[in-house]
């Protein structure tokens, strides 16, 4: 396809390709859609097989944000930015900060965050050179570690999903099957047992398991976790756990959690809904991280990043009832939901506020 085809059948506004070739930096930041807001979304660096993958991935990835935005309720568009490389070997101080001068060049209309491959030392560099980056050191006002609200946020989501398919979202009364106990995972498992719910988990990292089974977890072998006999599945580790090798064996009734991509496609969400498994998609449970460091902007506050957090809860909620109204699966709804927020916002025009007339001349009282 040709550029510009492939830009425009995502619906791309604009799409930047950064090259400074002194200190090796080849980036694409891409602009989704800013109806709602700044585009809001991390930068990645992968050492991409070619540019057309770096671009497939930066588009992807940049318009998956828009509608994590826009069905959180956030005043955010969609954005993101990859730099080809290898996270590795080819990190410089002068990289990051030529890639932050290109950021700044866009005055606001692109934020950058921390996404794979890069750290917070990285986003140092950048935000010598530009404003317009949140997740930052806390020194410097930032927000932190997204991860326990990310998992604060998921409960939220499990509760809307309890909610809606038994009527009753205490989650202590119910199982859960957590697939992954990083940062994400342990803090999700955590919060579950608090509430004395059942909790079987699974990593591929034993330590990981450990500390979960010291909160009262019960361990289970990796590939097991797609048969236990659990009310709800939680995915917390990889993309596509739920595809037609998996889905036969769920027992569950609930899938809800914090992964990305979790569905290995279309299908795998109908066939979810099929089998009247209750899905609370991905990006609408995620979300605490993304609403974490949106905080940023305003003067950071945990209260606030906690209080964002439970509209979760609301927004899982909508999604179901849209999905109801509409007869269609969740996944569907909840693109729909955030689609129709941005139409409708889109279509609001404000009462003409006033400006400072460009060529001011002299002041009304200087004599
Ligand atoms: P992480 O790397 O800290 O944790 C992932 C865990 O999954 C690790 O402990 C890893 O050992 C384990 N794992 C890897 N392969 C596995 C397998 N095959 N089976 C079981 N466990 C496996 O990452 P995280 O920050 O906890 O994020 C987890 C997921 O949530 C990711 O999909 C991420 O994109 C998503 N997410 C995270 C945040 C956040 O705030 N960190 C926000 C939104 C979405």
């Amino acid at each position: 396809m040709e550029l510009f085809e492939t830009i425009q059948a995502s619906k791309h506004e604009q799409v930047v390709f950064c090259n400074n070739t002194d200190v090796g930096l080849k980036a694409i930041i891409a602009i989704h859609n800013t109806t709602l807001g700044p585009a809001l979304g991390g930068l990645r660096m992968w050492p991409y097989g070619s540019e057309q993958e770096a671009l497939d991935d930066v588009l992807r990835l940049s318009r998956g944000m828009t509608y994590k935005a826009a069905v959180s309720g956030l005043n955010l568009g969609g954005g993101k930015a990859v730099i080809i490389g290898d996270p590795r070997k080819d990190k410089s101080e002068a990289l990051f900060r030529a890639l932050g001068k290109f950021i700044d060049t866009l005055s606001g209309r692109y934020i950058t965050a921390e996404d794979v491959g890069i750290d917070v030392n990285d986003m140092e560099f950048i935000f010598q050179e530009t404003n317009n980056v949140v997740g930052v050191h806390q020194v410097h006002g930032g927000s932190g570690d997204p991860s326990p609200f990310t998992a604060f946020g998921t409960v939220q989501g499990i509760r809307a999903a309890l909610q809606h398919k038994f009527g009753d979202e205490d989650v202590g009364k119910y199982s859960f099957a957590v697939q992954g106990a990083g940062h994400v995972g342990y803090h999700l498992v955590r919060l579950l047992r608090e509430e004395g719910a059942k909790v079987f988990v699974t990593d591929i990292n034993q330590s990981a398991i450990d500390a979960c089974v010291e909160l009262g977890a019960e361990s289970v072998p990796l590939d097991d976790i797609y048969d236990v006999e659990a009310d709800v599945f939680s995915p917390c580790a990889l993309g596509a756990v739920i595809n037609e090798n998996t889905l036969p064996r769920f027992k569950f009734k609930v899938v809800a959690g914090a992964a990305n991509n979790q569905l290995a496609n279309d299908e795998a969400g109908n066939d979810l809904a099929a089998r009247g498994i209750l899905y609370a998609p991905d990006y609408a449970v995620n979300a605490g991280g993304l609403m974490n460091v949106s905080i940023e902007f305003e003067g950071y506050s945990e209260e606030r990043a906690y209080r964002m957090s439970r509209t979760i809860y609301y927004n899982v909620g909508r999604i179901f009832k849209i999905a109801d109204r509409d007869g269609i699966p969740s996944w569907q709804a909840s693109d729909r939901m955030a689609e129709e927020r941005i139409e409708i916002l889109g279509k609001l025009k404000m009462p003409y506020m006033g400006k400072p007339h460009r060529f001011p001349g002299r002041e009304r009282n200087s004599g």
